[in-house]
């Protein structure tokens, strides 16, 4: 039925959004970047010179989210879904050509996520000079925690984060080897977007990516922030 005082064609879809810490109210998704290679180890695992490369972006869609440790369903197209733990930086403060100095007054609180990727589909993109979204942007494909204000964590620059799949680690590092910290990050993000309340960085991961096949179990840690868990279905 048509209703001649609806402002839309269809209803618009649910405003996506996070919880807090120790509050009622939730944190709402606006856009979710990524860092590429921002861990020297993990840069050379995949090939690149990690000395010489400024940071750089790609995008995940806020509806991509799983959140409260729900089960991520297998993806569709792919033979080699990897994880990739990461920092995620909560933007509460928007602003563009932020510098770093000045960057961590914009920084809202902080979440644990994994960048699941579709290994296959992306390196088939990189060879192809092609984007990366069907590799990056699918279905589930962005775990995360509640976010953790800065008001209790303090802002993060040091402490373990680690991945481990049925109990066993993948992926172990400490925030001091990000190639670019967080302030570094938001700088050289904000020169190129503008930053709003609600954008969400998921910071790059450690060395270690590897498969993950249905009936696994992903755990996942940071220090500040604490720990994720989804299982793969
Ligand atoms: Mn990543």
């Amino acid at each position: 039925m048509t209703n001649p005082n609806s402002s839309y064609v269809f209803a618009p879809p649910a405003t996506v959004s996070v919880g807090v810490k120790g509050q009622a109210a939730r944190f709402p998704v606006r856009r979710i970047y990524c860092v590429g290679r921002n861990y020297a180890e993990h840069a050379r695992e995949m090939g690149h010179d990690p000395d010489r490369e400024l940071p750089f972006f790609f995008q995940k869609n806020p509806d991509n989210l799983v959140l409260d440790n729900q089960d991520f369903p297998y993806p569709t197209m792919t033979k080699n879904l990897h994880h990739e733990i990461e920092l995620v930086v909560a933007i509460g403060e928007g602003g563009r050509d932020i510098p770093a100095d000045k960057a961590l007054a914009h920084v809202y609180g902080y979440a644990l996520g994994i960048d699941l990727t579709r290994r296959d589909l992306q390196n088939e993109a990189k060879k192809a000079g092609r984007p990366w979204e069907i590799g990056k942007a699918f279905e589930h494909s962005a775990p995360m925690t509640e976010i953790v204000p800065a008001t209790q964590s303090g802002h993060l620059s040091k402490g373990a984060i680690w991945l481990k799949v049925n109990g066993e680690v993948r992926q172990q590092s400490d925030l001091t080897q990000l190639i670019w910290n967080i302030p570094e990050i938001i700088a050289h993000l904000s020169a190129s977007f503008e930053l709003r309340a609600g954008d969400l960085i998921m910071t790059g991961t450690p060395a270690g990516v590897a498969a993950v096949q249905p009936g696994d179990v992903m755990e996942g840690f940071c220090e500040g922030i604490g720990t994720i868990v989804t299982k793969v279905v």
